[in-house]
């Protein structure tokens, strides 16, 4: 730390993301990428785009505003794109919450929240996971505060209908709910419908995971119109300009391909289900996941030993040192390939056990 830090931010511990090593070649499956490439006309489409990097970005992103908009069925006002889905929140914590609207979210959820309250000086709570991981909606009921949700919830997979989300947004008139749905494309329900009907609902989403565009930096955030002129102008406050014009160009082909997204997603759903019984046939204990990773225990091997002989065998996946989760690995699904890699790995190493 220099001697010149802010004294505002000198007890912030940072969010960690997870490792990229670079040190030999990995099966990566430790950060909820898409292990399949983005559609042809994606890459296409940054390579016209490249043309015209000497000007900025259309600010308004018009265009993408405009398709997502269409085919999410609301209005061009009720969506703001963001730079990843991680600056939508973080702008969310900025608008809505303070000294007098802290922040709630549970216990074991996406680690971001609790760095987005540290860094904009938000009180918040974390409320336990029931024992089984599942988030008891009762819990978050007029809470006169501002309300973050993952659904799915990271890193267990597990989701809450549509309903019981509408339960929390209606027992919380008086406070914003945010529901995350990075990753809701692989068999959640989305809420987005439910903006119509209550101006306390923001919705964020991300074309990093189902949309394979993670190294692009996409998000976007979804409200009443009063809600998102409010977060316009904390992005009008920090970075204007903050999709650059080869993401906003992938975007759009993204949309334009969404044949090729569907197909991706039920791949990986597919996917999923084959690991999950994989695991299970060796004795894995797991979360029923309706995310793009599964959340799995073995009662012979230790949480963070498994991480690391996978990780020597050279197969990454994420762990977690939080005490109620260490014993679990939060495991990406990639190609089917890649998850007959990991299980034939895993075999091994637990024959090696004793
Ligand atoms: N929400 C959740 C629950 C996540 O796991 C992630 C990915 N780390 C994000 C949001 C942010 O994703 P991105 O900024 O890539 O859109």
């Amino acid at each position: 730390m220099s001697r010149f830090f802010s004294e505002k931010y000198k007890n912030l511990t940072p969010y960690t993301p997870g490792e990229q090593p670079k040190d030999m070649k990995y099966i990566k499956l430790n950060t909820n990428e898409s292990p399949f490439e983005p559609h042809d006309a994606v890459r296409q489409a940054v390579e016209n785009a490249a043309g015209s990097l000497a000007l900025y970005p259309d600010p308004e992103c018009r265009e993408l505003t405009a398709l997502l908009a269409k085919q999410l069925g609301v209005d061009t006002e009720e969506v703001l794109l963001t730079n990843g889905s991680d600056e939508i929140l973080n702008f969310a914590f900025m608008a809505f919450c303070d000294k007098s609207h802290p922040a709630v979210f549970p216990d074991i959820t996406y680690g971001f929240y609790s760095v987005f309250a540290q860094i904009n000086g938000v009180p918040y709570s974390e409320i336990p996971l029931r024992d089984d991981f599942t988030i008891g909606i009762n819990d978050y009921f007029r809470s006169g505060k501002t309300v973050f949700i993952a659904n799915p919830n990271a890193p267990t997979g597990i989701a809450l209908t549509v309903s019981e989300i509408e339960e929390i947004i209606i027992n919380n008139s008086e406070s914003v709910v945010v529901i995350d749905e990075a990753y809701v494309d692989f068999g959640g329900e989305s809420c987005i419908p439910l903006i119509k009907k209550y101006d306390n609902l923001l919705v964020t989403g991300t074309f990093s995971k189902s949309r394979s565009m993670a190294g692009a930096r996409l998000g976007f955030g979804i409200g009443c119109k009063a809600l998102i002129q409010d977060l316009n102008t904390i992005k009008y406050s920090t970075n204007p300009y903050n999709i650059n014009r080869l993401t906003l160009a992938a975007g759009t082909a993204s949309l334009n391909n969404n044949d090729y997204t569907v197909q991706n997603c039920r791949t990986i759903i597919e996917n999923r289900q084959f690991t999950a019984e994989q695991l299970q046939k060796l004795g894995f204990s797991l979360t029923e996941s309706s995310a793009n990773f599964v959340f799995a225990k073995h009662p012979k091997i230790s949480g963070k030993e498994l991480y690391l002989k996978l990780k020597k065998n050279g197969i990454l996946v994420r762990h977690f040192d939080k005490e109620k989760i260490s014993e679990y690995n939060r495991i990406t699904i990639g190609t089917k390939e890649q998850m007959q890699a990991l299980i034939n790995e895993i075999k091994k190493i637990l024959e090696e056990q004793v």
